[in-house]
Formats: C-alpha cells, structure tokens, sequence
C-alpha cells in the first residue's frame, strides 16, 4: 500500500472542498433561478401556469445535467486520488505541473496531450463539416 504522503492529503481536502464549494454553488444558482421567475404565476391562466412549470423543469433538468457532469469529474479526481494517480497524464503519465492542477484541479492530461487533443478535436469537426458541405454538393 503506498504511503499517502502530505501533500496528497492535502490534495484531498481541497478537492473536497470544492466539491462541497461546488454543490452550494449549484444549489445556490438554483434558488436564484427559481426566484427569478414570475412570482406572480399563480395568478396567470392555466397555459401559462403550464409554460412556467416546463420551464422550471427545464432549468433543473440542465442544472441537474451540470450538478452530475461536475461532481462525476469532482469524484474521478478524488478516486484517482485515492489510486495515486492523481496529477499524471492519463496519456503518457507525465506529471501534471503543480500550477495548472492548481487552475485545473480536474485536470486528466498535462498541457501537451490537451493541445494534442485539442487539436485532433479540432480538426475531426473541420473534416466532418468539410464532408457535409461535400454530401450538400453532391446530392
Ligand atoms: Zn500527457
């Protein structure tokens, strides 16, 4: 079992926190949201009652979408963590420099395999619009 030396439990806590800064974050965008609608919604007709209620849904089912994207990167961090991979490449398992875990605490690629696939993300979307524009053409 490899030792957890200070520095990883220390790592642990801010990832942990955050975690916990994040939640309340989202809880808080929620209430706010939700305030921001019509308070006076129970006076309107019935279709709008309904527009409101939908859009309600809406919003929580995108903060929802949010709220689990975020935690599920926030867990993965904590497990790799936990593993004694935190902080290499899942590339090429170079170390992660301590300034961008700092800016990126989620962060699963050192800065060169991030541009790397940047890039290929980059240029499959160029091909892909390139080869619509060519199947509009031809057809
Ligand atoms: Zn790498």
């Amino acid at each position: 079992m490899k030792r957890v030396s200070v520095t990883d439990k220390e790592r642990y806590e801010v990832l942990r926190s955050m975690l916990e800064d994040r939640r309340s974050e989202i809880h808080a965008k929620l209430r706010s949201l939700r305030e921001s609608l019509p308070a006076e919604a129970g006076d309107v007709r019935d279709v709008e009652e309904q527009s409101v209620d939908d859009f309600v849904q809406e919003v929580d089912f995108a903060l929802m979408e949010m709220k689990s994207e975020t935690l599920k990167q926030i867990d993965e961090a904590l497990r790799r963590l936990d593993n004694g991979s935190y902080g290499h490449c899942v590339e090429c398992s170079e170390e992660i420099g301590e300034a961008r875990l700092r800016a990126l605490p989620f962060a699963r690629l050192c800065r060169d395999c991030q541009a790397e696939q940047e890039e290929r993300i980059a240029s499959e979307r160029e091909s892909r619009a390139a080869e619509g524009q060519f199947a509009r053409v031809v057809s």
